[in-house]
């Protein structure tokens, strides 16, 4: 059932088994899976079906960090059914197996369990996402239907990538139209949460001040509580919480908001120019007949390789350029390189541009504050303070160093590496809008925000969802392990609904 402002008393109160805040691919994931449970769930969004200003302006912040990023607490996020998946390019992988070890070369590296612990959900999350399971059951894994340049080389290993085709339908609006149906379960769209009250020990949370930019106010009590706002919202809500802690419940140790990650982003970090061999496989949605989705691959480092020189998890893709677009001097290599191949037969110059990301190491100091300001409802908004390292800067000027070197070697073309192994960022280094880290995971209360299960360290009855509790975040694209964690904290809080 769906509920807007319209239809809402000014001081009504709402109970539940479930309350879930926030209706992004989190908040809808395990809404999803704790609808077929029967357990009475409430969902709460701060916007509506479509973007619209005001719920969009509670969005705003103070940006600030390494690099100056003006409006980034704006753009790269939507206040709507669906969230940021409004944007989003529907990029699914699986964090790598090294992405969940501790790595002694990476301070505060680590998840509290296995990448084994995620298979089942991995699958669960790629039926929702309507993708291809990139590790079957039996052990199977994912491949690329064509060719491909790699396959030789041993420090380099190829990422398989999968465009989710729910990324046109908006995601959204379908995972909303399956939850409207279900009796169980009230969608309550304009209701944002602006308060955990908790009991006198901080112990529990005992409910959910909930308000409309109409003036109505609500409150939601609810036998457990998962915030699922999105990966600065959540930080910020316990940050807001004061009502029993000064400094925001969940906090005792100082570290919500810490932490706090993105996978810097590099466009044209280099060139490359092939010359003389079968089309680079770059995946092509028309090579399914069934329509579903579509896979491309992008260039990384062998875990040992990442060992060996003391790097984090990076990934380059190929981006094709046409050669009547291609730089000056990649057009003057081709021209080269063909004539000294012109013995052997094969086809015209390839150019592509090399799009980096990488992973981002754990650091206390990258952080999110409360602000001065304050939003409409007079509540403070976030303060990011998004700080990258030396270290991480290396791990991208050496990965595309390693990167560029192996693909010179295989004699069929030349790279171009556009950053030298030392150097400041270059100036158009971004993120890529995937915000991690501010209430990570770890079995260490001093360490993290919630524990293996979710649940906020000291509060019995909240969990968080999304990428927010990442402890390290490789390098792949958060929003699949965003789904894969929902389903798994479902599971979990099916069972604590069950009658003993
Ligand atoms: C340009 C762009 C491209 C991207 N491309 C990809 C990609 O290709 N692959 C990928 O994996 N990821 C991608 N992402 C990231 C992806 O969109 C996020 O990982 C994902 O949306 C996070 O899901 P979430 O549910 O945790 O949070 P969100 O999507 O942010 O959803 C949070 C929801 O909570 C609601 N909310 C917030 N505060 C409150 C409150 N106080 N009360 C009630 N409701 C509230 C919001 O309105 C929103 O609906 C991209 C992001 C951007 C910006």
């Amino acid at each position: 059932m769906i509920i807007d402002t319209q239809q809402v008393e000014n001081g009504s109160h709402i109970s539940a088994d479930v309350a879930i805040v926030g209706a992004g691919p989190a908040g809808l994931s395990i809404a999803r899976a704790l609808a077929e449970s029967g357990a009475r769930i409430v969902l709460l969004e701060s916007g509506g079906t479509r973007v619209e200003d005001a719920p969009q302006e509670l969005n705003s912040g103070v940006d600030g960090g390494t690099i100056a990023r003006p409006g980034h607490l704006q753009t790269s996020r939507r206040r709507v059914v669906g969230g940021a998946t409004q944007l989003w390019g529907g990029w699914c992988r699986p964090l790598d197996e090294h992405d969940f070890r501790v790595r002694s070369w990476v301070p505060h590296s680590g998840w509290p369990f296995a990448k084994a612990i995620l298979a089942p959900y991995y699958r669960h999350a790629a039926e929702m996402l309507e993708i291809e399971a990139f590790e079957r059951a039996d052990g199977t894994k994912l491949a690329l239907p064509g060719p491909y340049i790699l396959g030789k080389s041993e420090p380099l290993v190829q990422h398989v990538y999968q465009v989710s085709p729910t990324k046109d339908a908006r995601l959204g609006k379908r995972w909303l139209a399956s939850l409207a149906r279900a009796e169980n379960v009230q969608v309550l769209l304009h209701a944002t949460a602006l308060e955990l009250e908790a009991n006198e020990s901080s112990s529990l949370v005992k409910q959910l001040d909930v308000g409309y930019l109409d003036g109505k106010r609500i409150t939601v009590a609810s036998k457990h509580v998962v915030l699922a706002m999105g990966g600065i919202e959540n930080a910020r809500l316990l940050l807001n919480s004061q009502g029993r802690e000064a400094t925001g419940l969940g906090n005792r140790h100082d570290v919500v908001g810490r932490y706090y990650m993105e996978h810097p982003w590099i466009k044209a970090a280099g060139g490359l120019v092939i010359v003389g061999a079968p089309p680079v496989y770059q995946g092509f949605e028309d090579e399914y007949h069934d329509n579903r989705s579509w896979r491309f691959p992008a260039l990384a480092i062998a875990p040992e390789v990442q060992e060996r020189f003391e790097l984090m998890n990076f990934r380059a893709r190929l981006e094709p350029i046409a050669p009547a677009a291609a730089p000056p001097l990649q057009r003057a290599i081709a021209k080269t390189l063909t004539r000294l191949k012109s013995t052997r037969s094969g086809a015209g110059p390839q150019f592509f541009q090399l799009d980096v990301s990488s992973e981002q190491s754990p650091n206390p100091e990258s952080r999110l504050t409360l602000a001065d300001s304050k939003d409409a409802f007079g509540k403070r908004q976030a303060r990011l303070n998004w700080r990258l390292t030396d270290f991480d800067n290396r791990t991208v000027r050496k990965s595309l160093a390693i990167i560029a070197r192996e693909l010179g070697r295989w004699q069929i073309g030349r790279a171009q590496n556009a950053l030298d192994e030392h150097g400041p960022w270059p100036l158009h280094t971004s993120g890529a809008c995937h915000h991690m880290g501010g209430t990570r995971m770890h079995a260490d209360p001093k360490q993290g925000v919630v524990d293996p299960d979710c649940r906020v360290h000291g509060v019995a009855n909240l969990f968080i969802a999304g990428s927010s509790v990442f402890p390290t975040g490789g390098v792949a694209n958060p929003t699949f392990t965003i789904v894969a964690l929902g389903l798994r904290l479902a599971d979990y809080l099916k069972r604590e609904l069950k009658p003993a």
